[in-house]
Parts: structure tokens; sequence; C-alpha cells
């Protein structure tokens, strides 16, 4: 993909903003288990970053998502995963419904206040007994005058903590399980939403993980985003654009991981020689970076269609799942040429790896990915 003048200069701004408002901060909130997403969201919100692709009557910036990639490729440097997945899910997981087929009015509620920071946000489809399989959530939003009245719960949501809304997919009627759905922007201070705990994790330390319950929290049905019972659709066109922002979030890490890995191994003697001198580990490396190369080829094709208008179902899965094994990958083969030091919990490298674990199970595990990459190609026997 050829980059334009224009993305380059986001790309700029925004490592310098990695570098000012994030960086210095990582450390402390990796220890804090959380950080300040009001407080962050504001001054991305005033850069203008969290509304890159959003339509301009609502405060975006009405770009094309080559740029939503650029950003969330740059978001890759922060030192830890836990704050660019927070961001990403306030830009790519919970708003591109709702900036798509929201209605004037619920745009104007909820995504013109995110996209300005003023407001965070969270994504609710997984409950404790429905992660992979979508289609089998427990979560009701039953019609009442004009209101829907929701009751169930969620699990594993990212932002839930500190979040003053979520869009949540609930079932709203009784038929066919994908078309029995809705997408419905709920106030976390609704009565009757309880954060029940914040969740402790192996990695992404910094961002908050929540499970929430709903018991019978009574909302508009205006908050519903689009058509009724069109939910399921909804969410998997959004899915499209969470895996995509997953796969190019995943490649500055990498590259940042082979680069510090080098400087590390080629100062670090052994047997009168650098560790870097050996040619298994020279080799190695170089075999990582052609992979990470084929990553971000892969990723930039994902998108350079997606902005063709294409549907990129079968390149955004492919993306995702080599996203997901080429981050364990690296990170593994990275720690073990940082030796000890590579364990300890200070290093970077150790944080990288625990980070990266999600990336196989988060927005769709492994299995899902080739699940959907196989039905692409015609290759799923009929009873699956
Ligand atoms: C840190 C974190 C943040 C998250 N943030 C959010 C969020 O913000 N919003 C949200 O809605 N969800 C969120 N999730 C949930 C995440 O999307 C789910 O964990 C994920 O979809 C997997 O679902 P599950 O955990 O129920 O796994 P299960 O569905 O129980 O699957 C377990 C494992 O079984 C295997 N498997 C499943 N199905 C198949 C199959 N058909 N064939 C072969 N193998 C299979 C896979 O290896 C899978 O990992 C988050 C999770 C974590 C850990």
């Amino acid at each position: 993909m050829l980059f334009t003048e224009q993305h380059e200069e986001l790309r700029r701004s925004v490592s310098r903003f990695v570098e000012r408002e994030i960086n210095p901060f990582v450390d402390e909130w990796e220890d804090a288990g959380m950080f300040p997403a009001h407080e962050l969201f504001k001054k991305l919100g005033d850069a203008g970053f969290l509304g890159v692709t959003k339509p301009p009557d609502y405060g975006g910036m009405g770009l094309d998502y080559s740029y939503g990639m650029v950003l969330a490729e740059e978001l890759g440097h922060v030192r830890c995963g836990g704050v660019p997945m927070a961001i990403g899910v306030q830009t790519d997981m919970c708003t591109p419904a709702l900036a798509r087929w929201g209605s004037d009015e619920l745009r104007r509620e909820f995504l013109a206040p995110a996209i300005a920071g003023e407001t965070v946000g969270c994504i609710g489809v997984s409950e404790i007994g429905a992660g992979s399989d979508v289609a089998s959530i427990k979560t009701t939003a039953v019609t009442d005058g004009e209101d829907y009245v929701i009751n169930g719960g969620k699990m594993w949501i990212t932002n839930g903590v500190q979040a003053d809304w979520i869009c949540l997919l609930a079932n709203t009627g009784d038929g066919p399980v994908h078309h029995n759905k809705s997408l419905i922007v709920v106030p976390m201070d609704s009565p009757g939403v309880t954060v029940a705990r914040k969740l402790d994790k192996l990695g992404m330390r910094s961002s908050d993980t929540a499970q929430i319950f709903f018991e019978d929290v009574r909302v508009p049905m205006r908050n519903r985003i689009g058509e009724e019972n069109k939910g399921f659709t909804y969410q998997m066109t959004q899915f499209q654009e969470e895996r995509l922002w997953a796969a190019a979030n995943m490649i500055g890490g990498l590259e940042d991981a082979v680069t510090e890995t080098t400087d590390y191994a080629r100062q670090r003697q052994a047997f009168g020689r650098s560790i870097l001198d050996n040619q298994v580990v020279h080799f190695r490396l170089a075999e990582l970076s052609t992979e990470i190369e084929s990553l971000r080829a892969l990723t930039y094709q994902a998108c350079e269609q997606y902005v063709a208008g294409d549907n990129v179902t079968r390149l955004a899965s492919m993306a995702k799942l080599k996203a997901g094994r080429l981050g364990r990958e690296v990170a593994d083969a990275c720690l073990q040429y940082f030796g000890g030091q590579g364990y300890m919990a200070e290093a970077r490298i150790s944080r990288l790896y625990r980070d990266v674990r999600l990336a196989s199970i988060g927005a769709g595990a492994d299995e899902i990915m080739l699940t959907i990459i196989c039905k692409q190609d015609g290759t799923l026997p009929d009873q699956q």
C-alpha cells in the first residue's frame, strides 16, 4: 500500500503522542492494574485520534480505514498491550456499528462524546457461557412500552470498570439465533447495571476487565443501533474492524521486540563472543523479521480491499490469525535470547510475552478464524 504524506503526518503525530502522553506512564499503570481512561481519552480526543475514521458530522476526521490502520499500527509502539487495546475498543470495537447504523440522535448522544474523548465506551458481547459461540448468548432485552428491559450478564469486558456506556448485544426476539439479536447502547449508570468485579489477568494488566450484570435495566428503544434483530449481522461486520485493528496493532510491538532483542544480543557476551554472533540467533531474528513483514503485507492487503469496499472476511480473519500466532512466536523466541533477564517481570519482553497471548483468544480465537476461513473457502463440512 502506498501511503500519502497525510498518512505519514498522522503516523508522526501519533508517535509523538505515544512518547509524550503514554510511554512515560506505562509502568505505573501496569502496576496499578488500570490506567486513567477518562484523562487519557480526553487528550486523545483533543488530538482527534478517537475519530480518525468517523464521520465529521459527529466530530470525526472522516478519513478512510487506511488512516485507522496507521493509528493502530503506531499504537503498537506503546510499551504495553493494555492501553492500546483500551483505545482500540473505543475506536474500532464499540463504535463502528454505532457510526454506521446508529440514528442521528443516538450518534449525537453517544458517538460524538466518544470521539471527543469525553466518555469511555465498551463492547459487551461475551458471556460466561458464550464466547466463541456468539449466537448462544443468553442476555435478553424485552420490549415494554417504549423501553427495553434488559436482564443477563457480560464477561471479560475491556474498559468495563471505567466505561460510561456499553454497546450491548442482547436477544430481542424468539427467531433463529442469527436473526433475534440487537445492539443496544446502555449507559453504565442505568439502575440495575452492576460491575460485579474487576478481573485479574495474566497480561494486559493496565487495561481493566469487568464482569457486568444487568437486572431489569430499562433503556429507551431508541437506544437500539439500526434495525431490531439485525444485531448479530452488525456485530459480525463490526468484528471486521476489530480484527483488522488487532492485526495492525501487533506489528509495531513485534518490530520493537526484534530490535530490542538484537541490541541486547549484540552487547551480551558468552563464550567469548556476542550472543548475536551465533548464526542460530541472527538467522532466527531474520526469520522473525521476515514473518513480521508478511503480517504487514497481509494486513495492508486486507485494509486496502476494505477501503475499496470489498468483503474482507477471509483476509481480515487470516490477518488476525497470523497476528495471534506470530505474536506468540516472536515473544517466545525473543524472550529466549534475553535469557534470565527476559524472564524478569520488569523486562519489556516478559510483558509482551504475557500481553500477546490474548491475541489468539480475544475477538475470536484462532480456531474461530480457521472456521471462518474454511467457510469462505468452502471446505467446512456441512454439519458444522
Ligand atoms: C482480556 C480479555 C478481554 C476481553 N475483552 C472483551 C470485550 O471487551 N468484550 C467482549 O465481548 N469480550 C471480550 N473478551 C472475551 C473474548 O472475546 C472471549 O474470551 C473469546 O471470544 C473466547 O471465548 P471464550 O473465552 O468463551 O472461549 P470458549 O468459547 O469457551 O472457547 C475456548 C477455546 O476452545 C476452542 N474452541 C472454541 N470453539 C471452537 C471450535 N468451533 N473449534 C475448535 N476449537 C474451538 C478455542 O481454542 C477457544 O480458545 C475478552 C477476553 C479477555 C481474556
